[in-house]
């Protein structure tokens, strides 16, 4: 029996250890994770279906955490699952009424600082909730089953708004769109993807689709097989946040991809000396020993952006460059880009960023 607080922790404490000891198998290695959500009655809840409940929640947030931990239910647990709830209703609606939106950060030719692509990332301006980061509601599309229908809604408007921005030309501004886990997983992604092309006319040759190198670890016999049907249309693929997801060079050369997105958190590491710089010449060499080009992402500041265009990166997308904007600002910037690069001296290329007038 436990009286209180200190108490339930203790002896989930040693479910925990006991737990772990039993996983010392001579002839297997068995791992036995287990995690603990406790709710202490009268403070919490006075049913005992509430008691569950809030247990029960606070066993997901731990084992959402850190797996084999414990966590005690809090009010802020409570809130939190109350705001997903209410997110989650409200999607469909956020979708039909255009409160999700897209905006656009440029991507550049690191060499000469011009345009030669953009990201969309999404935008949920909520009515009562304000601007809402895509963290706080693709993870919820993904777990109430809605993430087929909000991925092919970010497609379908992304390439919607840069068509009727930068209507085809042969300056070759590329347009980026975040793949979801879930959309990864579907079946039908590729025909999705084929039938959007075809009744939007889209070229091909124009979609960059992002897979995170995560996603593409988790499930790499997927990820072979559908990394080769996507480029099969024509689409490039890009491997987003490298360096966080474990995967074998092995692997890597086993997926059809063009393209390597160094980690924000590589990048910010850049000023710290041999040792992170070491990490980042690594990710570096390994993407482009498979053939692909490198795309640094968070580039921040010139030192940066001068250590990466002398490892060999070729392209890069950060503060430094443009913020995440509307697609109207990013065509007037690749506009006035393009203008500039007309008017300039033959042999005296424009700075590629600002700062950096020194090296040229
Ligand atoms: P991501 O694909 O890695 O996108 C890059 C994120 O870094 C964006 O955050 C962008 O605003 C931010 N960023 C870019 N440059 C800098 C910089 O110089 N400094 C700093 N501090 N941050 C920078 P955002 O827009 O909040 O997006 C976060 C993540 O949400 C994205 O990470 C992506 O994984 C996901 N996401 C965004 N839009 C979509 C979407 O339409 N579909 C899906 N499936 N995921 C999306
Ligand atoms: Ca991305
Ligand atoms: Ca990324």
């Amino acid at each position: 029996m436990t009286d209180g607080p200190d108490d339930a922790a203790a002896l989930g404490r040693r479910l925990l250890g006991a737990l772990s000891a039993a996983s010392d198998h001579p002839e297997a290695e068995l791992r036995i994770a287990a995690s603990i959500g406790i709710s202490v009655f009268p403070g919490d809840q006075g049913t005992a279906e509430a008691l569950l409940t809030n247990a029960e929640l606070a066993m997901r947030r731990a084992k959402a955490e850190i797996r084999g931990s414990l966590r005690f239910f809090t009010s802020a647990l409570h809130e939190a699952a109350v705001t997903k709830a209410t997110l989650a209703t409200a999607l469909p609606a956020a979708m039909r009424e255009r409160q999700i939106f897209l905006v656009y950060q440029p991507i550049v030719d690191l060499q000469t600082g011009t345009i030669v692509g953009c990201e969309a990332l999404a935008r949920w301006r909520h009515p009562t909730l304000g601007l809402l980061p895509p963290g706080q509601f693709i993870q919820i599309a993904e777990e109430t089953g809605q993430i087929r229908d909000l991925g092919l809604y970010i497609l379908d408007r992304a390439i919607g708004e840069f068509s009727a921005a930068l209507p085809d030309g042969d300056d070759g501004v590329t347009l980026s769109v975040n793949l979801s886990f879930g959309q990864f997983a579907e079946e039908e992604l590729v025909d999705v993807i084929r039938d959007e092309l075809a009744r939007t006319r889209f070229p091909a040759t124009r979609l960059e689709l992002e897979l995170t190198e995560s996603m593409l670890a988790q499930e790499p016999e997927r990820a072979i097989e559908m990394t080769r049907a996507v480029s099969a249309l024509g689409c490039k693929l890009a491997i987003d946040d490298f360096g966080t997801g474990y995967s074998s060079l092995a692997q890597l050369r086993r997926f059809q991809v063009d393209f390597l997105k160094i980690d924000r958190s590589f990048v910010i590491d850049i000023a710290g000396g041999d040792g992170p710089q070491g990490v980042v010449r690594a990710a570096i060499a390994m993407g482009h020993s498979l053939g692909l080009a490198i795309i640094a992402e968070g580039v921040e500041t010139v030192e940066q952006a001068e250590f990466l265009r002398r490892e060999g990166v070729e392209l890069a997308q950060g503060y430094l460059f443009g913020k995440p904007m509307p697609i109207a600002d990013l065509a007037e910037m690749h506009r006035r880009q393009a203008g500039r690069g007309d008017i300039a001296a033959p042999g005296k290329r424009p700075a590629p960023y600002p700062g950096s007038t020194k090296l040229h």
